[in-house]
């Protein structure tokens, strides 16, 4: 028996990142309970022995720690603070985690709902994509309390590898903020690259080669480049996300009295390719607009 199975652990939202992490807690020897707002995406996990639970509510009372991976804030709300949500229903001492990228006002709110159920909430939003989620390898950013963040490493450690507690609740979702507003101004200069080799007449797979080894390197240019050349702009990470994401770092930024140019052009781009339909492809769609 191994030695984590009588740690039980929920996770709810199982989507391109959700369903990959959650099997790692599985896979782990914990005990797992399972909800998605489509029950279909369960079925593979419920096959490798996870419990299906009827609600978040279900899945909260059934468990020590609860994990959610849902889409945006409002979906966030919605599991924590909702009719037969977690927060309602959790018995006393129950870690819970939000690990979507969601505003950082909101973690306040639910780490402070929690705390009257007398638990405790982390926000715990991750990078590395969907390689990163498949292959355990995301960095995950913590806000929180310390003694909650001791308790959860051991299950956080089955999805991720670079693990830090940056602060009190809200600073993992300000952390993943800062995250974003690099990819932003990145994921536009890894397109305009690819659009000048095209037209200079580069062969792009050699070129990459060579500048996916240099300075500029990284996951915008080395995993999203490569499928920028195929023409491959499944998600990944889907644009609707990103705007959403955007929207809360502006909106951050505002109320700070900073600007940010980079983010605000990388917005108005990606809401005029939402605009235009292309909100379930991938970021990497970016390229859409340096092909005309
Ligand atoms: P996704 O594929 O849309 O997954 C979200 C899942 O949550 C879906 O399966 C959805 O159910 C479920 N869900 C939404 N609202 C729910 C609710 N109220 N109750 C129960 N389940 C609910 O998105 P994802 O790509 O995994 O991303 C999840 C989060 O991580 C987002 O906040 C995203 O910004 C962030 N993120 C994504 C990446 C990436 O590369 N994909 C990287 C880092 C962070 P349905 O199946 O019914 O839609």
């Amino acid at each position: 028996m191994s030695a984590n199975s009588s740690t039980r652990v929920g996770f709810i939202g199982l989507g391109i990142m959700g369903r990959s992490m959650a099997g790692h807690i599985l896979n782990a020897g914990y005990q797992l309970n399972v909800y998605n707002r489509s029950r279909d995406k369960a079925d593979e996990l419920v096959a490798k022995g996870a419990t299906w639970c009827e609600t978040p509510g279900a899945v909260a009372a059934a468990s020590d720690i609860v994990i959610t991976m849902v889409g945006f804030p409002s979906d966030v709300e919605q599991v924590y603070l909702g009719e037969n949500g977690i927060v309602a229903n959790a018995a006393k001492g129950t870690i819970m985690i939000d690990m979507t990228t969601s505003s950082p006002a909101l973690s306040e709110r639910i780490a402070t709902e929690a705390a009257k159920k007398k638990c405790l909430a982390l926000d715990a939003p991750v990078s590395g994509g969907d390689v990163g989620a498949r292959e355990a390898k995301l960095a995950i950013m913590v806000g929180g309390d310390a003694a909650a963040f001791r308790k959860a490493l051991p299950v956080l450690q089955c999805m991720g590898a670079n693990i830090v507690l940056q602060g009190g609740p809200g600073a993992g979702q300000h952390t993943k903020m800062c995250n974003q507003i690099v990819i932003a101004s990145t994921i536009m200069g890894v397109c305009e690259g690819i659009a000048y080799g095209k037209r200079a007449g580069l062969d792009l797979d050699t070129m990459l080669q060579s500048i996916g080894g240099g300075a500029a390197s990284g996951f915008q240019l080395n995993v999203l480049g490569p499928r920028i050349i195929k023409g491959d702009f499944a998600p990944g990470f889907f644009i609707e996300h990103f705007i959403k994401d955007l929207g809360i770092a502006l909106a951050e930024a505002h109320c700070m009295q900073l600007d940010l140019p980079g983010a605000s052009l990388a917005r108005k781009l990606y809401e005029q390719l939402a605009a235009q339909g292309y909100g379930r492809n991938g970021t990497q769609a970016l390229f859409k607009f340096y092909e005309k």
